[in-house]
């Protein structure tokens, strides 16, 4: 069999290097996709999750049989997903001992049970070591997919036992005025603000997509901090502690939700006009003002 992407998600070469991995049948037992916020590591650890469970003969994963339809509905019973990008303390150790149980009882009804433990980055020393247990001595028909913004905010044990694959989201751009300015105007009381700011996203889609990587990263830094942790992946130290000081841990979530699905709908060609005023709209909604 070999992988079938829908064409969205994912740099090319890291499509390639999962096909072949994943094709004549030998499933690595775990793999880690390594990429910041927004170069598709979720979804092709969707992609994956699906072409596990898919009862197809051919391509996977299929979109019709059982098992796709089911694992796109998010009501597989053998798909497991944990959202550590979504809410950063989603790993507690505990949760990690059940996952190692669950994966020695056999799949309910698909080849294979798979975990899905998304921005592995927020997993503490503790669970990761939980983890490793598992990964050690696999049981049969299980799969591991793991993402994380860098394989190395993994221990080297477990990276040592999962597949690491690169996926590219192209470097951030140098230049974060525009972003910082977009950030900071979601604080201001009026939209006049935003709205003009706005307006210099539409130079070009590259240039659209750059801030939108930077916007994510912010939120995704001032997330960090208000759940009490220190680090500064942007480095933007300011706009950082300004989100954090006027936005609850709430409103940043659904913030940097809204910048995902934005960055989403950039990369299936959204008119890039309409897409930042939507876009701008929604930021205001999710940041309550
Ligand atoms: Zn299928």
């Amino acid at each position: 069999m070999s992988l079938h992407f829908d064409g969205t998600e994912g740099d090319e070469k890291a499509r390639r290097a999962l096909s072949l991995a994943f094709s004549g049948g030998h499933m690595p037992h775990a793999v880690l996709l390594e990429g910041e916020q927004g170069s598709g590591t979720n979804a092709l650890a969707a992609v994956l999750a699906r072409a596990s469970v898919c009862l197809s003969e051919g391509d996977k994963p299929c979109g019709r049989c059982a098992g796709c339809i089911k694992a796109l509905a998010g009501s597989h019973p053998d798909i497991l997903t944990v959202n550590g990008d979504d809410d950063p303390r989603a790993f507690p150790v505990d949760v990690i001992r059940k996952i190692r149980s669950d994966a020695f009882i056999r799949p309910n009804e698909a080849p294979r049970k798979v975990f899905v433990l998304l921005g592995a980055q927020n997993m503490s020393e503790v669970s990761q070591n939980a983890l490793l247990k598992v990964l050690e001595e696999p049981p049969e028909n299980v799969l591991f997919v793991l993402t994380a913004t860098s394989a190395a905010a993994l221990l080297p044990t477990v990276r040592s036992r999962v597949q690491v694959f690169s996926v590219s989201g192209g470097t951030l751009p140098a230049d974060w005025s525009l972003a910082e300015k977009l950030a900071r105007a979601v604080l201001a009381s009026g939209e006049a603000e935003l709205q003009f700011a706005s307006s210099e996203l539409l130079g070009s889609r590259e240039k659209f997509r750059g801030v939108l990587r930077q916007m994510n990263l912010l939120f995704r830094d001032a997330l960090v901090r208000r759940s009490g942790g220190t680090s500064c992946l942007s480095g933007r130290e300011e706009t950082v502690s300004a989100l954090c000081r006027g936005l609850t841990r709430l409103s940043l979530c659904r913030m940097d939700e809204v910048t995902v699905k934005a960055l989403g709908e950039l990369i299936q060609n959204a008119n890039i006009a309409l897409l930042a005023a939507v876009y701008c709209v929604e930021l205001r909604t999710a940041a309550g003002r």
